[in-house]
């Protein structure tokens, strides 16, 4: 691997909770019920993640970690319309570029089989050991580009940002159980459950308490549901508004913009509002296609989707459809 594959593998992969994210989807993308991710050191040290989903045959283990080898992406005109999480096939080769990485993977009715790469070298394919699903390790992240290991924060911080990566999947997942460990120590324990269920666990009884159903729509093939913080739940920060697009957590400003503007005649100004808003749309109406790896996506008619944001929130809050 030569330098400049490591350089764009670290832009790609910037911190733990990256790869947290990365890994976390594509245990999602296989279908699976319950995924458990150890952090160590933040993850800098180890992250590891295990899934219960459909595992990687043994034939395609070493084409997984080959960059652009996804198995999502049936054609180019597909990238406008996707259904799973991931389909750039960047990841797993991005942090074998970067860290070590070990992928075991077990297909009902196989048997397991290991490849691992480190700093971008590749072994492989060897028999192993584990149960069906796959257990993707991450050791020493970029212990093979100390100068991008020094761009990270302290342990703690890494970790705070790790867990609020997975924290915001948990949330768009609500059917999936999830557990996490920090340093051995459990810090995440979500049993599957409905969605209701889900947000009071994330995001605290006092909120479900306090919270309005929202429900919305707009040009036929926009469905917008979820929980508002009533205008007297409100925070010093905006962190706890929550949006997800077709089963995407993302960080919209349009989204949030909605949201202000929605709350602006009934809260204090200076306060942020509290909501986990869910939206559902044709999957050609978006391209998350923006930025690789980071959270952001456009909508191909942002004005009706902000319109329909705000007037279900409105009609939550009582106000009619200002
Ligand atoms: P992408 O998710 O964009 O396809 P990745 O590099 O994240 O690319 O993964 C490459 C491929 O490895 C995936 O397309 C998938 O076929 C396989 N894969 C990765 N992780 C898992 C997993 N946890 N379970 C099943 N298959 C996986
Ligand atoms: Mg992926």
């Amino acid at each position: 691997p030569t330098t400049a594959n490591r350089i764009a593998a670290g832009e790609v992969v910037e911190r733990p909770a990256a790869v947290v994210k990365e890994l976390v989807e594509n245990a999602l993308d296989a279908g699976a019920r319950h995924i458990r991710v150890a952090l160590e050191e933040g993850g800098i040290g180890r992250v590891l993640v295990e899934d219960d989903g459909q595992g990687i045959p043994e034939a395609e283990l070493a084409l997984a970690v080959e960059r652009h080898a996804t198995s999502k992406l049936p054609e180019e005109a597909m990238l406008f319309a996707i259904g799973t999480l991931g389909f750039r096939g960047e990841a797993l080769p991005s942090i074998g570029a970067v860290a070590r990485l070990s992928v075991t993977s077990r297909v009902p009715g196989g048997e397991a089989h290991v490849v691992t790469v480190e700093g971008g070298r590749k072994s492989a394919v060897r028999p192993a050991s584990g149960a069906p699903g796959t257990r993707v390790e991450v050791l020493d992240l970029f212990f093979a580009t100390p100068a991008r290991r020094k761009f990270l924060r302290t342990p703690r911080a890494e970790a705070d940002a790790a867990l609020d990566a997975l924290r915001r999947l948990a949330l768009a997942w609500p059917e999936v159980g999830f557990e996490a460990t920090l340093d051995g120590r459990a810090v995440l324990n979500l049993a599957p459950a409905k969605r209701e269920t889900r947000l009071r666990d994330l995001l605290g009884t006092d909120f479900a308490a306090a919270s309005l159903p929202v429900e919305g729509g707009g040009a036929d093939s926009l469905v917008i549901a979820g929980l508002a913080g009533g205008p007297a739940f409100t925070k010093a920060t905006a962190t706890d508004q929550h949006f997800v697009v077709n089963r995407r957590p993302v960080r919209d400003p349009l989204l949030r913009t909605a949201l202000r503007v929605a709350y602006r005649e009934v809260m204090t100004p200076g306060r942020h509002p509290v909501a986990a808003l869910f939206l559902e749309l044709p999957p050609d109406e978006v391209d998350v296609n923006v930025h690789p790896m980071k959270t952001e996506l456009r909508f191909r008619d942002g004005n009706m989707v902000r319109g329909a944001v705000i007037s279900a929130l409105r009609r939550a809050l009582g106000q009619g459809i200002g």
